[in-house]
């Protein structure tokens, strides 16, 4: 693994900058790489910031959105290739092919599965996202954080610890969260953007999921599911179902949460939650391919919603005790 001071020097060195991130964007992959993306611009660096997705309509308040874009279908050269908060290589998806050739390709972020990809690597698998490390890599490389910059790292941080709330959270995180306040962002503000401004499908959708909900092992788990038939009738964006989950695992007693969603290509996209370090859904996700950390993984998975809610649904029950 690579310090800070050295990846500062680097960022510093260079000049061409393509900045990226994964697959279905969260709010710490996007506000990380748009707040990345304005501080080397400041420095006076060419920067392209690129997603598979681009930016999401719910994230477009964000401040540089307009910055962030699909990648293009001709590849580009760039000096350094930046990966943020992105657990695996293939989940950059498109945005990888678009680097035709890079000297460096630097990899940060906060899964522990990340296997390390890349030439300058800085992975802090206790960092609740990644824009906290961003922070310190900013403060580090004395780099520029302005009330724009420092918007989006507190977007990035506070998404991945559900508003300052998961067990990730430390003192630290609300030193730096203080800072970006004093720096220029507006708690209030962002928070209302971030989390009273749902499109009214969401809130119909979350009606139709619910009675789909699912209680096993004797109320340990809680899943629901998402059929390609109900996204159509609702009309649902794959971006409206971020955080709905959480529904599930703010229920009493509820150690795992499960969410079904099925997708185009005959596979199914699962999202895991769980409330307990003794139940690590990474490790669980991990056996269908996918990832992520203990307490918040995905993965996807081949076959119909029933099938992959049955093999799901058992192997987590081969984890925690079902019958207790
Ligand atoms: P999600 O449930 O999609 O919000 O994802 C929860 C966590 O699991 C995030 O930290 C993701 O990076 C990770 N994750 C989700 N899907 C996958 C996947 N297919 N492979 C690896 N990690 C994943
Ligand atoms: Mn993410
Ligand atoms: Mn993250």
């Amino acid at each position: 693994m690579n310090s800070l001071a050295e990846i500062g020097r680097v960022l510093r060195a260079n000049q061409r900058f393509a900045i990226l991130s994964h697959v279905r964007p969260d709010g710490d992959a996007l506000g990380s790489q748009l707040a990345l993306g304005l501080s080397l611009e400041q420095l006076g660096k060419e920067v392209a910031i690129w997603n598979e997705d681009g930016m999401l309509d719910k994230y477009s308040f964000m401040a540089g959105a307009e910055r962030l874009s699909r990648p293009p279908s001709e590849p580009q050269d760039f000096d350094v290739a930046v990966a943020l908060d992105t657990a695996t290589q293939n989940r950059l998806g498109t945005a990888a092919a678009a680097i035709r050739t890079a000297k460096t390709w630097v990899n940060i972020d906060h899964h522990p599965s990340n296997p390390r990809y890349g030439d300058l690597v800085f992975i802090d698998p206790v960092a609740p996202a990644t824009g906290q490390i961003l922070f310190d890599l900013m403060c580090a490389a004395e780099m520029p954080v302005d009330p724009a910059i420092a918007e989006n790292l507190f977007v990035a941080i506070s998404t991945d610890t559900g508003s300052f709330q998961y067990p990730n959270t430390t003192a630290r995180t609300f030193e730096i969260g203080a800072e970006l306040i004093r720096r220029g962002a507006n708690v209030g503000r962002l928070s209302q953007l971030l989390y009273e401004s749902y499109p009214l499908r969401r809130v119909e959708l979350l009606r139709d999921l619910l009675s789909t909900m699912r209680i096993a092992a004797h109320g340990q788990v809680a899943s629901f599911s998402l059929s390609l038939e109900l996204a159509a009738k609702l009309g649902v964006k794959p971006e409206d179902n971020e955080g709905l989950i959480d529904h599930l695992r703010a229920i009493h007693g509820v150690v795992v949460a499960v969410f079904f969603e099925e997708l185009l290509e005959g596979k199914v996209r699962v999202s895991m939650r769980s409330k307990s370090d003794a139940a690590d859904v990474c490790a669980i996700c991990e056996r269908f391919g996918g990832g992520g950390h203990k307490l918040a993984a995905g993965a996807r998975v081949r076959g119909t919603l029933p099938e992959v809610e049955q093999r799901v649904l058992a192997a987590i029950c081969d984890v925690i005790d079902c019958n207790s």
